[in-house]
């Protein structure tokens, strides 16, 4: 060992790090220009230590380079975008991917992305085909739509409404309704975006139906609902309904669209979950078109799915924007695998992951909490008390935002003296391999075990235990 300060003539050179048994492995394993990059960037680190006369000449061996060239080059490898526990209680997490895909939606994607597909390729004529039609008989079938056509997510669905239908006229929509979704979308700025110009009518908490029919006149283009998805106007309240809204648009020969959001496919009461618009029926009660996501409480990828009238249908897929917005293979593949399953509802429950994790019955959930609390408990010392706790879930995404589902978990609390003690441990739970977000409230950190997986039970006791580690 030679613990005397090296200067910077006792650095190697790359040349010669580059022909060391140490390092062939890591250029097997990462390639010639990585490895290069990587030690370039680490002897530079070591000069500045040995200029500064902070380092031993035994740390210069290419052993010890090797090592930590190879640390340097597999933090560089690990991907961004990483799996991660949901325990926020939110199921369907706008920042955590929202909705889980069915394996049947996993193989689509798999054999779109690895093979060539018939995207636009009708096999029937052998010539060129539409991409919605992969999907648009299924849409239609399960929404009673006469067509229909799929971009890339709701916004996107609503900016080619707008714009479609509207480009310099007006759009008349209640005051009521000029939501903000989070993020940068809010219906008036849409309007704007799309070029099409918004008629406010009624008041925040009650609209009325001589309201529109008074606003209607010669530049008014369309009569838009918006659904209030992510908050609920109680108390002294007034809406006009889709069927009346419907009747008063179609007289004065106006169509009326409705951006449902989280639309679902099915009536998610007969679930015993709490009920939402379903687009059939919305349809059913005179809509010309609605527009929702994909990856809501459908439970499918991320797109923006238009249903309704053909003549309109066929007048947003000439826009040009259309093409713009567009959805790609891999997510029509998955698209078309989800709604596949509804198609049988009696398995959707059980097949569809966003439908199985709302419908969890609370005593698999308590069960599961019992079963890992021990596990939680022994990852921490004394200074934290870990609870079995009821709790609350949301669906999440704007869907039915005042109501809650029972359900079960862990409560986290720091005894006295540990300041800050609950974000430190919140922090520590982030940065683990497989990362575990729970939620903040009341000085207390809470695990809410509806999202977790039986199957990956095992890889959240490992999480644990390695942040004993
Ligand atoms: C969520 C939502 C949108 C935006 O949908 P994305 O799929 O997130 O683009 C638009 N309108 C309403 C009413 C929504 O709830």
């Amino acid at each position: 060992m030679d613990t005397r300060a090296a200067s910077a003539s006792d650095l190697p050179s790359l040349d010669r790090l580059l022909n060391a048994p140490a390092i062939a492995p890591l250029l097997e394993r990462h390639g010639r220009s990585q490895v290069v990059a990587a030690l370039r960037g680490e002897l530079e680190r070591l000069r500045g230590l040995a200029l500064a006369g902070e380092i031993e000449r035994n740390s210069l061996a290419a052993e010890t380079i090797a090592r930590s060239v190879e640390a340097r080059l597999d933090v560089a490898a690990q991907p961004r975008l990483r799996g991660v526990f949901n325990l926020t209680g939110t199921v369907l997490h706008t920042n955590l991917g929202r909705a889980l895909l069915p394996e049947e939606a996993m193989h689509a994607i798999a054999r779109a992305a690895t093979a060539p597909v018939n995207l636009e390729f009708d096999l029937a004529a052998g010539s060129r085909g539409d991409r919605d039609a992969l999907v648009e008989s299924l849409i239609c079938e399960l929404t009673g739509a006469e067509a229909a056509t799929v971009v890339n997510n709701n916004a996107a669905a609503v900016l080619l409404l707008l714009n479609t239908l509207a480009n310099r006229r007006e759009v008349i929509v209640s005051r009521g309704e000029l939501v903000e979704i989070g993020g940068a979308f809010r219906i008036p700025d849409v309007m704007r975006s799309a070029g099409a110009k918004l008629v406010e009518v009624g008041t925040t908490n009650r609209t009325h139906a001589h309201d529109y029919a008074d606003a209607i006149g010669a530049r008014s283009a369309l009569v838009m609902k918006v659904h209030a998805s992510n908050y609920a106007i109680s108390g002294f309240t007034a809406s006009v309904d889709t069927a009346g809204l419907a009747a008063i648009a179609h007289a004065r020969g106006l169509p009326l669209a409705v951006d449902l959001g989280s639309g679902s496919l099915v009536d998610f009461a007969a679930f015993g979950l709490p009920r939402e618009p379903v687009v059939r029926d919305v349809l059913a009660a005179g809509a010309d078109l609605v527009a929702f996501s994909g990856d809501k409480l459908l439970g499918g990828p991320q797109a923006g799915i238009l249903a309704g009238r053909v003549e309109l249908i066929a007048k947003l897929k000439k826009n040009p924007l259309k093409r713009a917005l567009r959805a790609g293979k891999l997510t029509l593949a998955a698209l078309e695998a989800v709604l596949a399953l509804y198609r049988a509802p009696e398995f959707l429950a059980e097949r569809l992951p966003t439908l199985r994790l709302l419908t969890r019955p609370i005593a698999a959930i308590e069960a599961q909490a019992q079963r890992l609390l021990p596990v939680a408990q022994g990852a921490l010392d004394e200074r934290f008390d870990v609870a079995l706790a009821a709790m609350h879930s949301q669906i999440g995404s704007g869907a039915l935002p005042v109501d809650r589902l029972a359900s079960f978990g862990f409560a986290i609390r720091v005894r006295k003296g540990l300041r800050g003690g609950l974000d430190r441990l919140d922090a520590s739970l982030r940065h683990l391999p497989r990362p575990i977000l729970g939620r903040i409230a009341d000085k207390t950190l809470w695990f809410d075990l509806r999202c977790l997986d039986e199957r990956d039970e095992a890889e959240f006791a490992a999480q644990w235990s390695s942040l004993r580690a």
